[in-house]
């Protein structure tokens, strides 16, 4: 099993590298479920994932209602409703990472379906990816300030995550049914069974809305220069669409990317620790660490 100071090690790290790669900026934020303990999970207080250092700031929830386990905790972030919802909703999610990605929030607004475009973000999925729209679950007396700030807002947030036809299933999905959801006017949330590989799939995300944005510009403006440009491109797509992984490649994509997610992490751990902003002084014992 892993320890908790490899835990809250690793989730400081996590802080860092989302912060380095603009998927976080002061906002936003990461969590982990206690390695020993399913019904606890750990995040940062209320402060800027790039400034996060100590165990101390890690404050640890209860999933069943995210009050903090211990009287004297620091404040914490209003959105951990998202993180604790998630947990309570999927025994097999371990770490949940919820961002305003600005590569990623133009899908949050615009109606434009984000689909998984190259290899290594196949996990974005062939169908579009589902939005969840906070408007539908206020009541006229909640402040409509798109904040998951109450238990059912992070409830219905963490249904988005099952697939229509499963809504209903009896018993539910243990497992959600897509790695990503939209959150509209807001951002996204991802999980991982893991901090590595949720924080490959929060990096991966944003990189393949960037991606995405970047081929239906680059497509639509080379249309436009050709005068004579026939409507349809010789495999008969529509010129003004893109063309996403098929769902064979999305789905094999997506089985392989476990094998692939440590070498990212190595990297950008390395990256992190090599610049002065972030400071890990979370200890890990090597003997502990060989076992
Ligand atoms: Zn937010």
């Amino acid at each position: 099993m892993v320890s908790l100071k490899r835990i809250q090690r690793d989730l400081v790290t996590a802080n860092h590298i989302l912060h380095f790669h603009s998927v976080l900026d002061a906002y936003g934020h990461i969590s982990v479920r206690h390695p020993e303990n399913a019904a606890v999970y750990l995040m940062s207080g209320d402060m800027a994932p790039a400034t996060v250092s100590t165990a101390d700031q890690l404050i640890q929830y209860r999933v069943n209602d995210s009050v903090a386990i211990t009287l004297d905790a620091p404040r914490g972030y209003i959105e951990r409703y998202i993180h604790g919802e998630v947990y309570k909703r999927f025994p097999d999610v371990h770490s949940v990472i919820h961002s305003h990605s600005e590569d990623v929030l133009p899908y949050a607004i615009a109606g434009v379906p984000l689909r998984a475009v190259y290899h290594t973000a196949g996990f974005v999925g062939y169908d579009p990816v589902p939005v969840y729209d906070i408007e539908n679950s206020y009541n006229d007396t909640q402040p409509h300030d798109m904040l998951i700030s109450t238990l059912a807002l992070g409830a219905d947030l963490a249904q988005t995550f099952v697939s229509p036809e499963n809504a209903h299933a009896t018993p539910q999905t243990v497992s959600p049914d897509t790695h990503l959801v939209l959150m509209r006017k807001h951002g996204f949330v991802t999980f991982g069974t893991d901090i590595r590989e949720a924080v490959y799939k929060a990096v991966f995300a944003q990189s393949n809305a960037k991606v995405q944005t970047m081929a239906v510009l680059l497509k639509n403006a080379y249309s436009g220069l050709q005068d004579d440009n026939p409507r349809t491109w010789a495999n008969g797509s529509d010129e003004s669409s893109f063309e996403p992984l098929t769902r064979r490649q999305a789905k094999d994509t997506t089985a392989g990317m476990h094998a692939a997610g440590d070498r990212a992490w190595l990297l950008w751990t390395a990256e992190v620790e090599s610049q002065p902003l972030y400071v890990n002084n979370v200890t890990v014992d090597t003997v502990e660490e060989a076992s």
